[in-house]
């Protein structure tokens, strides 16, 4: 039976997400699971809210946040709703820069939640974003709290804290494979950091998009990006590439095999396990579904057949 949830705070409902067995994708593998956490399950809809939040804890503790500053970033979507949810709920204003290419749902969320936007250069795509925060510090550096998702060491640590001890309890320890894409890369940094602490033989491994040019919100090309400080380029066994059209192809058959809608980086992570599932003969193979489909859904051209 489900246990009923007293009456909470909005932040207290970050983390602790469901891990989901596909079962439909991987019928033809004997002797290998495979999990994604479902991340949309946080109250921002993210995997983002779990860094969001603790860079708003660790600059309330540290004094950098306080109610006369306004948070300032750069974000292509996903962590600026998690951090315009949190301001909200907390009292701060929050201004994120942003390429003008975001998406209108996107973009809708932010003006709902009452944060202010800094559409940039959709030409110079999320680096252009990083520029204009930049910028704007520099112009007025006491004015702004600059949460900095690239460079702060809490957006990382918040997966360490969380996902990675959440991983494990829900695999019982039984996890042999760790999956993630790379976009600030605090997700896979935090979470293969603790992994590896828990236990050494667990193969960590990364993925990026094949193209400097690519439609894989919220990951990054690294050879032509500008890098965030916080990646760690040693710490994955593998680094593996994944074609844009290969993660809508599974975008689909997730939502029309397994019922679940998820966003195109959840999809290019089911793409990649399934890779890695099919080279190995038994395994427990866990990756993350960092948002739902139903943020792309004006995109129509991911959701026909080609
Ligand atoms: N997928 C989506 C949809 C995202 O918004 C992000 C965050 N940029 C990521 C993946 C990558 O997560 P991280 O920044 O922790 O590498």
């Amino acid at each position: 039976m489900a246990q009923i949830r007293m009456p909470a705070h909005v932040l207290n409902l970050i983390g602790n997400t469901p891990l989901l067995r596909l079962q439909e994708i991987a019928r033809d593998l004997n002797g290998v699971e495979i999990y994604a956490k479902a991340e949309w399950f946080n109250p921002g809809g993210s995997v983002k809210d779990r860094p969001a939040a603790n860079i708003i804890r660790e600059a309330e503790r540290t004094g950098q946040l306080t109610r006369d500053k306004i948070l300032l970033d750069a974000t292509s979507g996903n962590t600026g709703i998690a951090y315009a949810m949190i301001c909200a709920a907390r009292g701060y204003r929050a201004r994120l820069c942003m390429p003008a290419t975001a998406s209108e749902e996107r973009q809708r969320i932010l003006r709902a939640y009452g944060a202010d936007m800094v559409l940039t250069n959709p030409r110079e795509g999320s680096d252009g974003a990083i520029r204009e925060a930049r910028r704007l510090f520099s112009e007025n550096p006491d004015l702004y709290f600059y949460a900095d998702q690239y460079s702060n060491p809490a957006n990382w640590q918040a997966h360490y804290r969380t996902t990675a001890p959440e991983i494990w309890e829900q695999t019982q320890g039984r996890i042999t494979h760790f999956i993630a894409g790379l976009g600030t890369s605090g997700t896979f940094v935090g979470t293969a950091r603790r992994l590896r602490e828990l236990n050494p033989n667990i193969r960590l491994i990364s993925f990026q998009p094949d193209a400097p040019l690519h439609g894989l919100e919220g990951l990054k090309h690294m050879a032509t990006a500008i890098v965030p400080c916080i990646y760690d380029p040693e710490l994955a066994d593998e680094d593996r590439r994944v074609p844009s059209e290969a993660a809508y192809a599974m975008m689909r058959r997730l939502a029309r095999e397994e019922g679940l809608l998820v966003g195109s980086s959840g999809a290019a992570a089911a793409h990649v396990a399934l890779e890695v599932a099919r080279e190995i003969r038994c395994g427990v193979v866990v990756t993350l579904f960092p948002d739902s489909g139903t943020r792309y859904l004006s995109e129509e051209r991911l959701w026909n057949e080609v």
